[in-house]
């Protein structure tokens, strides 16, 4: 049975600890912080539709709505099921509307139109200057808990998971990836592990795990803030019915709004300060949607980077498709046993991992079908079970 292994711990690497275990393979996965710590515990809590990327990035809208589908059949209990509204405050949000519509139905979203009075008795807090509104089916996410289900099930199949270890170097043959150096966050000692494949999902710090393969890898961190405010303002999801824009989305998480993003460049995803200036513009915008939000407390504020591809052809980030790709490093740099998965959404783990171990079966003669589109996982508490 080849051993492969997982370079970052997480939703990417959890989604792709349970697909291969499905798939029976051998599976260790290194962390250097607690599961979560990177991008995934931090992001919006949004289970995309995908009717954010239906205008002008409809690759990623259908894999965002494929899995949406999937998910709410193989993770209820991670989700909160209140599907979401695109409100209509101005003239230039009723514009959109046609264009908007005509992209959903062609990426296969479910659309309903609501008059202001119909969109309001969901929602009595939004603006009284509401034009229409636009319900899909968005939902909230519980970013941590959707990818310990994915953990849970994984370990129950047999992977073994090892967090505070991080991978500080790689050992190579013959231009093939023998084995990674593992540095113990907890005991302080270093050690190597052999494997038949080592795979990235390192996330925004993927390009750093290349650069100790000594090879490139096309991925840029793009950070975004997030500010929550005290309170649940809505129930459902709201966004902004315009181009997809910066802080036009509010997201009922458990007891509080969650109001975001905005989105930048950077370099090192480890030195990023969040720009004060952004939680005013976020506030600023979501309340042209829901008044109250200039009144409620800040409970917090975060930000985190996006794992995006870099595509010449968009230079702005908001541009950037939310697509995912992997990177077989044998085809790209002449380096055998590496492959690199970046890109896509919390919302679309699942998939990310499907085309992954698709390739990871091509490249070791297995003809083994992806069971993870069907398949219900375990509750997340069963990963403490026997701890
Ligand atoms: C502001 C913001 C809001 C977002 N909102 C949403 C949303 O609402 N819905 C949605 O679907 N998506 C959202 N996203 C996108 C989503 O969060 C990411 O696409 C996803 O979480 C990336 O997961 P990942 O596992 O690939 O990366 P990460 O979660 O970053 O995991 C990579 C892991 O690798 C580890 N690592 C790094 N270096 C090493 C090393 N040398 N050795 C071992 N481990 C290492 C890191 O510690 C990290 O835990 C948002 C992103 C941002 C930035």
């Amino acid at each position: 049975m080849e051993h492969i292994v997982i370079i970052g711990g997480g939703g990417t690497g959890a989604a792709l600890a349970h697909d291969l275990t499905l798939r029976g393979f051998e599976v260790s996965l290194f962390e250097r912080g607690e599961f979560f710590s990177g991008t995934t515990g931090r992001h919006h809590g949004l289970l995309h539709s995908g009717a954010r990327y239906a205008v002008h990035d409809p690759v990623a809208a259908r894999e965002c709505i494929q899995e949406n589908k999937i998910l709410r059949q193989i993770a209820p209990q991670a989700l909160e099921q209140n599907d979401g509204l695109f409100v209509a405050i101005n003239d230039s949000d009723l514009q959109y509307r046609p264009e908007f519509l005509d992209s959903c139905r062609s990426c296969g979203i479910p659309a309903t139109e609501l008059t202001a009075d119909q969109a309001r008795a969901f929602e009595p807090a939004l603006n009284p200057a509401l034009k229409l509104a636009v319900r899909i089916p968005d939902a909230t996410m519980d970013a941590w808990r959707l990818p310990m289900h994915f953990l849970a099930t994984a370990k129950a199949n047999g992977a073994r998971f090892h967090r505070y270890c991080e991978v500080v170097d790689f050992h190579k043959s013959s231009g093939t990836v023998a084995a990674v150096r593992v540095f113990d966050h907890k005991t302080h000692r270093e050690y190597d592990v052999p494997g038949d494949l080592f795979i990235n999902a390192a996330g925004a710090w993927a390009g750093r795990i290349c650069a100790l393969a000594g090879i490139n890898l096309p991925l840029q961190p793009g950070p975004g803030v997030l500010a929550a405010v005290n309170g649940r303002l809505t129930n459902m999801v709201i966004n902004r019915l315009n181009r997809a824009g910066e802080a036009d989305i509010i997201i009922p998480q458990r007891g509080l709004s969650v109001l975001g993003t905005t989105v930048w460049l950077a370099n090192d995803p480890d030195t990023i300060k969040y720009p004060p200036e952004h939680v005013a513009k976020i506030i600023k915008q979501c309340t042209e949607m829901v008044p109250s939000v200039k009144e409620t407390a800040i409970h917090s504020v975060w930000c985190a980077p996006r794992p995006l591809i870099v595509q010449e052809q968009a230079q702005d980030p908001l541009r950037i498709s939310r697509t995912f790709d992997c990177f077989d490093h044998r085809e790209t740099d002449d380096l055998e046993g590496l492959i690199s998965l970046i890109g896509g959404k919390a919302t679309t783990l699942r998939a990310m991992a499907e085309k992954t171990v698709d390739l990871i079966c091509k490249k070791t003669g297995r003809n083994i079908a992806c069971r993870t589109k069907t398949e219900k996982l375990l509750h997340y508490r069963m990963f403490y079970k026997g701890v």
